[in-house]
Parts: structure tokens; C-alpha cells; sequence
């Protein structure tokens, strides 16, 4: 290991080293280190959450009003923008995106706090039409301590979707960002803190998923779990979770389909597909990573595409021009290897890619080729798995109803692309088809006004909208009776 100093974690509010293993954050580009931290003890966790638990009763956080909660809040996102330069680059050391990617993530992290700032002072609560001699309201109440835990695809813009509308909601909130990439949660929570969240409202604990992760759902003081990541985790997830009756958000993994018509415009579907699917290296949970292409247009498509996705910048994440990062892991480019190699042995033939680039840029990164693959069907493995990694496949189709059936003919329902230019198919096929999210001539676009969430295998719940705050808090129906005379029943 390097001699950079270890990093303290945020205990309970309080900053110190973890007493768990060492652990390492590398530069997917070189495989060097660029932090080192001690994970939280068990006790550590425990601690950490008994503080909330007491931060949360004890703060006065709960209690403010919602303009006061949502001037910290906008005070939160402000030093973002201070900061936003170097967020962005420690965000591309931490995971190796392009510099252009991490600029834009910090920029919708700052978003987020803004907007949930200005959803927490204009939250309204309601008075219901009454049915006898009482007033009828309903109203939220904060949880409590609620956990949110996050992959390491976007951290930045994960942990503020989860992080702003739960402290909006008036909770204390324990985070655990991913083993690969803790720096950007333990800095939110050093902005959090001098924005003025109260000490131990907001707690930071990096560390292994199956042993911090899990002892954070299974406490019973953790009222809420949000948890981003995969669906073998997010299941084990909501079983703790039906045990100890606790509600929960899953956002989880994706096969997402992109569908491109005889009538598209081509410029507009070749760049949208290629953005869909290649830009984060494709290690994005809506990846537009089933193409289905109207028959007639195949060959066209697929040759342009071919070209283009072929000529796309590989490379230093450093440089503004870069479109296409490392992988985040040497471990995961060996798992993207093998789906690849399971997709040639399905049939599977390479229209590009299927192999690491080279060069001495190359050398120490996990890198690797965009990689098309042709010449499957949607029944094969390489079309039901997620890879997430920089992977299409591709495959012609002939009728709207074939589309279709193949489009919903997987276990993941999270997202789906529409390329036409005729807006009764876009409405007909944006209907039909089963998805959290649909884009119709555009693609992995984001507003943080509108919800999030997937179908199936790809999630419960929603994130995002003004009811996002809500999502973090108990709701409360109140009878308030006003009658004149006692109740007649005891008469
Ligand atoms: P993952 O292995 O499920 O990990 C996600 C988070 O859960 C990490 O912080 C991980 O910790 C933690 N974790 C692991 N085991 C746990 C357990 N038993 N209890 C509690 N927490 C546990 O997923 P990943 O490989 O990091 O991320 C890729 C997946 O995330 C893909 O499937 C992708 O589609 C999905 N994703 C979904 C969305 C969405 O919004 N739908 C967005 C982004 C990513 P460690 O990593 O430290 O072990």
C-alpha cells in the first residue's frame, strides 16, 4: 500500500479512523492509490447509529422548520459549487470517469440539494373533507435514522439523491458508499456538516457490503433503507427488510431496450444508441444495452453505428475529450470479458470491440473496447443478463408486436429508448412497453423533478419528484373532533 495517509470516516459525526480492515481506493486508470481508510468496526456501526438515533431526538434537526432545514440545504449545495472543480476530480480518481462525466455529476448533485431544498419549505400537508363533526388531516412525519446505501457507478449523484431528500424529511441519515469509491459521501458529509447539519446527523460508513452494509439494514434503529446496486443485493436487502417490517427503496440493475424504427431519424438514433450504451463505459444501470433494429433499416444502421461506436475516444479520463473511461475494476473488465466470451459461444459474432484497446495509455487501466455483438436472440444469456459494462447487443425485428414481445421479455424492467419520427408509434410502443422510464428520441436524460425507478427485477419504490421527500417519511392521518356533545354511542 502507498504511504498516503489514512483517511478518517464520519462515526456518529465524529471524524476518526475506522477500526476495521485497511482498505484501499484505486485510480481505475493506472491502478494507483488515491485514498486509504480503516472500514467502521461492527462497533463502529453501532455506534455510529445509536448517535444518530440521539442526534435525531437531541438535535433539534427534526424540529426545524422546513425553510430552516432548506436554507442548510441550500447551503449544502452552494459549497458543492464552490467546490465543484475539485469534487470532479477527485470523483474521476475515485472511479475513473471522464472528467467531463464527473463535471456533470457534481453539478446534478448540486441540483438535487436545491431542489429538494425548495421541496422541503413548499411540502404541503392536507386537510381532508371531513365525514362527521371532527377535522381530517394528513400529515409526514420524519423516521428517524434511515441508511442509504450506494454503488460505485456515479457516487457523487447517488448519495445526494438519497442524502438530500432524506435530510429534507428532518432525518438522520447513516450512509454507506461503495468499498471502491468512499471519497465523495465522506466529503458530502464534511459539506453537510459545515452547511450546519448538526453532528451526527449525517454519518459516513465505507466499508464491505455483506458485513457493514448488512449490519446496517438489520438494525433496529434504521427505520428506512435506500439502496442502489444489484438485484441479488437489493432482494437479500428486502428480505431483512419484510423481518423487521421496514420499508425500503431498491433501485436496482437493467437490460434496458432501445428501439429503433423504419421512419428514425438516423443522425439523432446512432448518437442516442451510442450515448445509451457506451458513455460511463456502459457501467450504468439504464445502459441502453438491447438495440432491436426494424428489419429494413439493419444493415444501414448497424454499419454507421459500427463505424462510429469504433471511432469513439478511449482513454485518459484527464482529458476533457475522453468518451469512454476505464472500467472500474481489473476484477469487473474480467467479468465484461466473459459475458463477452458467453456471447460468442451463444452464436454471438463481433461487429467491433471484444477485446481490451492497446497501447502504452492502456497499459496499467482497466480498460476496454466498445463492443458490439450480433447474430444472438433475446432468449440467449447475453440478452437476459446485465453486463453493465460497454456491451450491445444488437438485433433485427420485423413488426411492432415482436418488438414488443421481446422488448418485455426480461426480467428487468428499468428503462427503454424510442427512435421515430411517428408520434402515434412512439405513444403506442411508450405505452406498451414495460419500463420505469421511457425516452422517445432522446436517451439517459435526467430531470431531478421527475421520479425514478424501476419495474421487476429492477426495483421497488421511487426516488426523484417532490414526493421523493415523502418517500422518507411516516405519513399520519389526525381526527380532530370538535364536536359540541359527548359522543352519543355512551349515552
Ligand atoms: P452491489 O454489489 O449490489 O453493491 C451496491 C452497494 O451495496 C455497495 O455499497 C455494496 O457494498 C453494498 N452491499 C453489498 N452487499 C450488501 C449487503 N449484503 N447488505 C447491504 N449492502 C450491501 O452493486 P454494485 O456492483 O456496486 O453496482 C452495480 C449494480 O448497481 C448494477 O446492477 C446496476 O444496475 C445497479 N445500479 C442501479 C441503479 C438504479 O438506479 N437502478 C443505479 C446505479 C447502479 P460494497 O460494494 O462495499 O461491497
Amino acid at each position: 500500500m502507498s504511504n498516503l495517509e489514512l483517511l478518517p470516516i464520519n462515526i456518529g459525526g465524529e471524524w476518526r479512523l475506522g477500526g476495521g480492515d485497511e482498505s484501499a481506493t484505486l485510480y481505475p486508470a493506472t491502478g494507483e492509490v488515491v485514498g486509504r481508510l480503516r472500514a467502521p468496526s461492527l462497533a463502529d456501526v453501532q455506534e455510529a447509529i445509536e448517535k444518530a438515533d440521539h442526534a435525531f431526538r437531541t438535535s433539534g434537526w427534526a424540529q426545524k422548520k422546513p425553510h430552516e432545514r432548506a436554507a442548510v440545504l441550500h447551503r449544502v449545495a452552494q459549497l458543492i459549487r464552490e467546490r465543484a472543480e475539485p469534487l470532479a476530480q477527485l470523483q474521476r480518481l475515485d472511479n475513473g470517469k471522464p472528467i467531463s462525466e464527473t463535471r456533470a455529476l457534481v453539478a446534478s448533485a448540486a441540483g438535487t440539494f436545491q431542489f429538494f431544498a425548495a421541496a422541503c419549505e413548499t411540502m404541503e400537508e392536507t386537510i381532508t373533507p371531513s365525514r362527521g363533526d371532527f377535522m381530517t388531516m394528513s400529515v409526514y412525519e420524519p423516521m428517524g435514522v434511515v441508511a442509504a446505501i450506494t454503488p460505485w457507478n456515479s457516487p457523487i449523484a447517488s448519495e445526494a439523491q438519497k442524502l438530500a431528500p432524506a435530510l429534507a424529511a428532518g432525518n438522520a441519515v447513516v450512509v454507506k458508499p461503495a468499498e471502491a469509491t468512499p471519497l465523495l459521501a465522506l466529503e458530502l458529509a464534511k459539506i453537510c456538516e459545515e452547511a450546519g447539519v448538526p453532528k451526527g446527523i449525517v454519518s459516513v460508513l465505507p466499508g464491505r457490503g455483506s458485513v457493514i452494509g448488512d449490519a446496517i439494514t438489520k438494525h433496529p434503529l434504521v427505520k428506512r433503507v435506500s439502496f442502489t446496486g444489484g438485484t441479488s443485493t437489493g432482494k437479500h436487502i428486502a428480505r431483512i427488510a419484510a423481518d423487521k417490517m421496514m420499508p425500503v427503496s431498491l433501485e436496482l440493475g437493467g437490460k434496458s431496450a432501445t428501439m429503433v424504427l423504419e421512419d428514425a431519424d438516423l443522425d439523432h438514433a446512432v448518437n442516442g444508441v451510442l450515448y445509451g450504451i457506451f458513455s460511463s463505459s456502459g457501467e450504468s444501470c439504464i445502459a441502453g444495452s438491447r438495440l432491436f433494429v426494424a428489419r429494413k433499416l439493419y444493415g444501414d444502421f448497424m454499419e454507421r453505428l459500427t463505424a462510429k461506436a469504433a471511432a469513439l475516444r478511449v482513454g485518459d479520463p484527464a482529458d476533457e475529450r475522453t468518451q469512454m473511461g476505464p472500467l472500474i475494476t481489473a476484477k469487473h473488465r474480467e467479468s465484461i470479458e466473459s459475458y463477452v466470451q458467453l456471447g460468442l459461444s451463444e452464436g454471438g459474432r463481433l461487429r467491433t470491440g471484444g477485446h481490451r484497446p492497446e497501447g502504452a495509455l492502456y497499459e496499467r487501466g482497466y480498460y476496454y473496447r466498445p463492443t458490439i455483438l450480433e447474430g444472438v436472440t433475446n432468449n440467449d444469456q447475453i440478452c437476459q443478463q446485465e453486463i453493465f459494462g460497454p456491451v450491445l447487443v444488437a438485433m433485427p425485428f420485423d413488426d411492432e408486436e415482436a418488438l414488443l414481445e421481446q422488448a418485455n421479455d426480461s426480467v428487468y424492467a428499468l428503462a427503454a429508448g424510442i427512435w421515430t419520427r411517428d408520434y402515434k408509434a412512439a405513444w403506442r410502443i411508450g405505452r406498451a412497453v414495460q419500463a420505469g422510464t421511457v425516452w422517445i428520441n432522446t436517451y439517459k436524460q435526467f430531470s431531478i423533478s421527475t421520479p425514478f425507478g424501476g419495474w421487476r427485477d429492477s426495483g421497488l419504490g421511487r426516488e426523484k419528484g417532490r414526493l421523493g421527500i415523502q418517500q422518507y417519511m411516516e405519513q399520519k392521518s389526525m381526527y380532530w373532533g370538535l364536536n359540541e356533545h359527548p359522543l352519543a354511542w355512551a349515552n
